[in-house]
Parts: C-alpha cells; structure tokens; sequence
C-alpha cells in the first residue's frame, strides 16, 4: 500500500534542522538497551560528562531533556517559576516572544524590554532594567535564529550574579556552533539545541544548570510534599512544578545515581547525542567554532560579490545564520521553491516583521561545509538571474573560492 520511505538528499541550509552527522545517524542504527541497563546508564553519564564540556561548565547538572529544544526551555523556565514571579524578558527577535509565552504560561508576571529586530541590547540598558524591574529571572535568547544576531550575555550574566537574580538563556541556536560559556558568563540555566550546530536530529534538548537553580528546585520540592508547610496545602499546590514531565526535581534524580523513575529515556536520541557531542569533543571546541567563522566568511564574501545585501547590525551578527536581504522586486518563496526543486537545497524565510524581507542561510554543524558553500552560492545566483535580478553573474562562487583558495588567489 505505501511505498517504501525514500526520501530525497537535500541540502540543508536553513537554522534548523541541519543534515545529520552520517555517524550520528549511524550510531542511532545501535539495539535498544533497557534504561537501568549498566551499560545504558554508561552512556548517560558519558553525556553528562560531555555535555558539560560543551557548555563549558564545571556543573553537576547537564542533561538532555527529552522533547525538542523548547522542551528544555520549558523545563528550566516551568520548574523555577512560581506564580507571580517576575520575570525580564529583553526580546530582539522571534525567540525572546517564545520565551516570553512560556513564561506566562507558568504564571509569571513577564516584563519585556524591545529593541528593533537586527539589533541586539546595548547591556546597561538591560541592567539598568533588571536594577528597576528587580526580577527573580532574567531570561535571554542568546543567538536570534529569527534575525541573525548575537547578543553579548557576559556583562549581564555578571550584573545578574550581582543581584541576585537568576540568569537562563536560551543558546539553542549557538550551542556547538560558537562559544557559549556557562561559567564564565555567569550563566544559571542554558538550553541547547540538538538539530542546530550539534548535527543531530530534533528530539532532545540539552541543558544545564547551577547550584543557583537546584536551590530553587529543592526548597520548591520539600514545600511542594508539604514537608515545611504541612498545613498549608492550598499553598503547596500553588507553589508545585506544574509539569510532570519537565518537573526537572524529579528529572535530576532521575539522572542522579540514584536513577529514580520518571519517564522512559529516548534511548536511539541519547545514542545520536552521545555521537554528536563525540564528534564536536574529537573536532575541539575552538577548531569548530573556527570552521564555522571561516564557512561564515565564505559566504558572506559570496552573498555580497551577488551585489546582496546582509541584514542586521554586523557588529552583532551570529556566526552560524546569514540573514540576506531579498532585493526589491524579487518574489523571496519563488526563489525559495526553485531552489528546493531544481538544486535540492533549502534556505529559510523569516518571521513577523521580517516575512518576505529576508532568507535566513545557516552554516551550522554539519552542513556547514565548503560543498554546502559554494553549491547555495552557486544556485542561489541561478535562480536570481533566472528571476530577473539585476545582479552581476559569475562572481559569488569565485568570492568564496578566493576564501578557499588564499594562497592562489594571490597570484
Ligand atoms: C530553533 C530554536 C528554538 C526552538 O527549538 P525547537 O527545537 O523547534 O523547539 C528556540 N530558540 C532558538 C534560538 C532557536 O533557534
């Protein structure tokens, strides 16, 4: 009745999801071990071990929540926020929003700070806001998918330490793909993302998080089993994580050695991800976060030789997604569909304000490489002259290859 599954190879540039790792692929090929297996529970805490270095964080707690990466999201923001919280939201895109609705959904009374999308805040003026909002949680996106921009965390990490207010970003798009350094920046709670720089499919969501949080967590839990209020249990329901399944109390004991119950682990995910933060630890951290700028630079060289132009402030560009300008009297979803259809590639569109302004070009993980590179550039010019753009042919692919090919390029 159906045919078998057979799937055309695309080229995957958009921010997410990002071709897989043919080794993570692999790896997700490995029989299926019970959880309280041994050597089920060795590959846990290989994770956890790997996880950490990745985050950059001395931490006991890094794990991946099962769910994609707003999963984790919700996790962090859903097991610290009480009703009526408060919490600051400084939104620059697409994802301070989504930060901003979990919140609310967990009962907290969110105040957001905007500054215009392409930008990023100027960090005194979030702390000025933090120091007259006196939030318990300040909740940051780190690296916009939506806008391509990046935004500077350590001076408000430290600002937060200072005042005693809970820290938690969202680096989905930046975990693996750029530095993203929990401790250093002062950072409480950091998601990630496995189908950004990670090269594993979605389905998991890494996080990690500090002494800070667990505090919160476990004076939530002992009121939560009436252990410091017993008589107030109207109260305690009010004050108990909301979720079952991201109650990350309960999550921690679970990746504890206690392993203590909850969900069943999504075994073949944790294989991926163990693969992936394999791949990223074998490659090094800085060498990867290089080979990323340099692919970055590539493109750029070649979207510009095009006579495009890049969207944002370049002073906050995030490294692993190109926003480009569609130029005027370009249809940007025909460009899209025939770049999909004739070269098997795909590039992103953008949300909100941005609608039919800009493509999104991402360079995460494994699809960012200098095949991916040249055949985006290659193909996107095509098309372009095929719509009748106005831009000068020949030059994009040869602007990238004079990244590649410095020495050569000389002569
Ligand atoms: C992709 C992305 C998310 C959402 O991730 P899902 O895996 O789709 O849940 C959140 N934040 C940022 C910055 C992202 O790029």
């Amino acid at each position: 009745m159906y045919k078998d599954l057979n799937t055309s190879v695309r080229t995957l540039m958009t921010p997410g999801p990002v071709e897989a790792e043919p080794r993570v692929l692999r790896a997700m090929g490995t029989p299926v071990l019970g959880q309280f297996d041994p050597e089920f529970t060795e590959i846990m805490n290989e994770t956890m071990a790997m996880l950490r270095a990745v985050f950059q964080t001395e931490n006991q707690w890094a794990f991946p929540v099962d769910g994609t990466s707003r999963a984790g999201i919700e996790a962090v923001l859903g097991s610290i926020i009480e009703p009526g919280d408060r919490v600051l939201v400084p939104i620059y895109g697409r994802f301070g929003q989504l930060l901003t609705e979990i919140a609310e959904r967990y009962g907290a009374e969110v105040v957001n700070i905007e500054t215009g999308w392409g930008q990023v805040f100027d960090p005194q003026v979030v702390i000025q806001a933090m120091q007259q909002v006196k939030p318990k949680i300040v909740a940051m996106v780190h690296g916009e998918t939506s806008t391509g921009c990046m935004q500077p965390l350590q001076a408000i990490g430290e600002a937060c330490r200072a005042l005693d207010i809970l820290f938690v970003v969202d680096a989905v798009a930046t975990l693996g793909g750029t530095a993203v350094k929990v401790d250093e920046w002062k950072i409480d709670a950091a998601i990630g993302g496995t189908q950004k720089c990670l090269s594993v499919p979605a389905g998991m969501a890494p996080l990690t998080f500090n002494s800070r949080i667990e505090a919160v967590l476990l004076a939530r839990k002992k009121i939560e089993r009436g252990l410091v209020e017993p008589d107030k249990y109207k109260l305690n329901q009010n004050r108990m994580i909301r979720s079952n399944y991201f109650d990350l109390s309960q999550l921690m004991d679970y990746w504890s050695p206690a392993r203590l119950n909850h969900h069943t682990e999504a075994t073949t995910m944790l294989y991926a991800l163990r693969e992936g933060l394999r791949i990223i630890l074998e490659e090094g951290l800085e060498p990867r976060f290089a080979r990323h700028a340099w692919h970055e630079k590539a493109l750029i060289q070649g979207i510009q030789a095009m006579g495009l132009t890049l969207y944002g402030d370049p002073a906050c560009k995030l490294p692993v997604v190109t926003a480009v300008s569609i130029p005027a009297g370009v249809d940007g979803e025909a460009v899209r569909r025939m770049l999909l259809e004739e070269f098997h590639i795909e590039i992103a569109s953008s949300f909100g304000p941005l609608k039919g302004k800009i493509w999104r070009i991402g360079t995460m993980g494994y699809s960012c490489r200098q095949k991916n590179i040249l055949h985006v550039l290659g193909a996107l010019e095509a098309v372009l002259l095929w719509h009748g753009a106005a831009i000068p042919a020949g030059r994009a692919v040869q602007a990238a290859l004079a990244v590649y090919r410095p020495q050569q390029s000389a002569l």
